[in-house]
């Protein structure tokens, strides 16, 4: 991806260069990033180390301005809920999923899901 990689005028050799944001592993668990200069592969452990790019990232997709993605039930996902499923069954106490044995709720919807073939009235 373009975005990977940020200009700048690297501090350890002094070079006009592309820094590479690099995976850093402490063992195999990845614990963050690391950028490394193109030019002469200096690693700066973190990006506030690193010497600034020469252009500003642009402040315009501030997280706080992102759109909320907003949840909309469609008609498919509707007709996939549990209490319309052959497999749900209520009882006093709980609502299973006899086919995932757990206990599930009347609006889960479910990748299984079959439609009750009964007859149930919705
Ligand atoms: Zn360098």
């Amino acid at each position: 991806m373009a975005g990977d990689s940020v200009k700048a005028i690297c501090s350890a050799c002094g070079e006009k260069s592309f820094l590479k944001r690099v995976p850093k592993y402490d063992g195999f668990k990845k614990v963050g990033e690391l950028l490394k200069c193109a030019a002469c592969g200096h690693e700066f452990a973190a990006e506030s180390e690193a010497p600034a790019p020469l252009k500003p990232r642009p402040s315009i997709f501030d997280e706080s301005d992102a759109p909320r993605a907003i949840r909309v039930f469609d008609e498919d996902e509707k007709g996939r809920l549990c209490r319309y499923c052959r497999h749900f069954i209520v009882n006093p106490f709980t609502q299973r999923c006899g086919r995932h044995q757990k206990v599930v709720e009347a609006t889960d919807s479910c990748s299984d899901f079959e439609a009750s073939s009964s007859g149930m009235e919705r």
